[in-house]
């Protein structure tokens, strides 16, 4: 015999235990599967173990998504202060560390234990190591795991996306969208470093630990961002890389400013007598940590000491175009870009249209936030909508 709920959830991610949640203060009877050992993982993980749990200045704007306006309602409907409010109700100390990405002072783990108080509170029935083996369609949802049967009229689906698949990431969400005929815009790993081809790791890579405050941009997209780049064995990473990585697609240049808002040149232009390598280092040095200065002017001298070329200089330092040769894939990317078509899904229930009761929450859902607290506002506010709808 099944055991009987008003609603299933599968996945005990930040979606995942936000839509049991409130679910649950409604008085739902939910069940929440979750196939690794303990629920929250990515959680414990997250903002180098103090966990970004959202951002003062979250917009619209911070989000990709085949549709910009879908993740307005529901953003609109559960906001930071909301998820401040509990936070502050479990007297987790926090910090604004930079441009308004709010961390935890002491541990992810305080965030994970509240969560699981507010299920404890909520009577949500929270069942680990289960896999789920099949899922029926029937009058309602069947989920079958191991020996057991689940059965809800409701179920929603929270299983996260692909990336970093041994902290147990799977295609699962993915699937049941398919088996369902729920459209999927294609699937790339996002917030991710970058990798260089052989030619351009010989010429950069051996300054892997370098660092430099740089901005971002692709071709032919609006969207930039200044912030850190870092320099790795493979290619580029940091906050600015991160960031364009998920504007950018196989092979598009990417156009970094290495001196925003400096002009390097100037005084060499104005001692014509004083124009040679040695100053140009010690101009570059000031803007650009040295091994950075050094190796460019080693591989972008300029083409004369006139005016003209050292307007050249100025412009390619301002102006460097460089083709990534990839990505440094699922293993390493902090989210995955594309997912459920929000076509699919009410905005403000993220019901599927198709298969009423059948719901699509957090990262599944082609909703994928910048750096900085996003991606998480985005799990709270999905599930938010949807626990206040089954
Ligand atoms: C290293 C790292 C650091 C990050 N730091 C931040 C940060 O500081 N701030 C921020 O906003 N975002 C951060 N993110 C992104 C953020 O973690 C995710 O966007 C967010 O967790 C998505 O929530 P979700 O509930 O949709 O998915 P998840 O949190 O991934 O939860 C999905 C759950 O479903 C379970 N599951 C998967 N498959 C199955 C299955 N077949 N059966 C049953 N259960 C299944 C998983 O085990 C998991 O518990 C980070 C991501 C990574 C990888």
């Amino acid at each position: 015999m099944p055991q009987n709920f008003d609603a299933i959830i599968l996945g005990a991610g930040a979606a995942g235990l936000m839509c049991a949640i409130e679910a649950g203060k409604r008085g739902r009877r939910v069940a929440l599967l979750e196939h690794a050992e303990r629920i929250g993982k990515k959680i414990l993980i997250s903002g180098g173990g103090r966990c970004n749990f959202t951002n003062l200045h979250c917009r619209p704007e911070n989000f990709l998504s085949a549709n910009p306006h879908f993740c307005k309602s529901a953003l609109a409907r559960y906001t930071p202060a909301d998820f401040i409010a509990l936070v502050e109700k479990h007297g987790i100390a926090y910090h604004e560390k930079t441009l308004g990405q709010l961390f935890c002072d002491g541990s992810a783990q305080q965030i994970v234990a509240m969560l699981e108080e507010e299920c404890r509170v909520a009577g949500v029935t929270i069942l680990v190591k289960t896999t789920v083996d099949e899922v029926r369609r029937n009058n309602g949802f069947t989920v079958r795991s191991g020996g057991h049967e689940f059965h809800a009229p409701a179920l929603v689906v929270a299983t996260g996306g692909l990336s970093i698949p041994k902290m147990g990431a799977t295609g699962l969400g993915y699937d049941l969208a398919r088996r369902f005929g729920i459209a999927i815009h294609e699937c790339r790993p996002a917030l991710v470093p970058l990798t260089l081809n052989a030619e351009d790791r010989q010429r950069y890579c051996d300054l892997a630990g370098v660092s430099a405050d740089v901005v971002t941009s692709v071709d032919r997209i609006p969207q930039q961002f200044r912030e850190k780049m870092l320099v790795t064995h493979r290619g580029l990473s940091g906050p600015a890389i991160l960031q364009i990585s998920s504007y950018w697609k196989k092979s598009m240049p990417l156009v970094l400013d290495l001196a925003p808002q400096r002009e390097i040149t100037a005084q060499l232009r104005q001692l014509p007598a004083h124009r040679n390598m040695t100053a140009a280092k010690t101009a570059f040095r000031a803007a650009l940590p040295q091994r950075l200065a050094d190796r460019w002017l080693e591989l972008h001298p300029p083409p004369a000491w006139t005016n003209h070329g050292l307007a050249e200089l100025e412009r390619q330092i301002h102006y460097w175009k460089i083709v990534p040769d990839g990505t440094e894939g699922y293993e390493k990317a902090e989210v995955t870009a594309g997912g459920v078509d929000t076509n699919e899904l009410s905005a403000k229930t993220m019901e599927t249209r198709k298969v009423p009761g059948l719901y699509f929450i957090g990262e599944v859902v082609d909703v994928t936030g910048h750096l900085g607290g996003f991606n998480f506002q985005w799990a709270w506010a999905s599930g938010f909508c949807a626990g206040n709808a089954i």
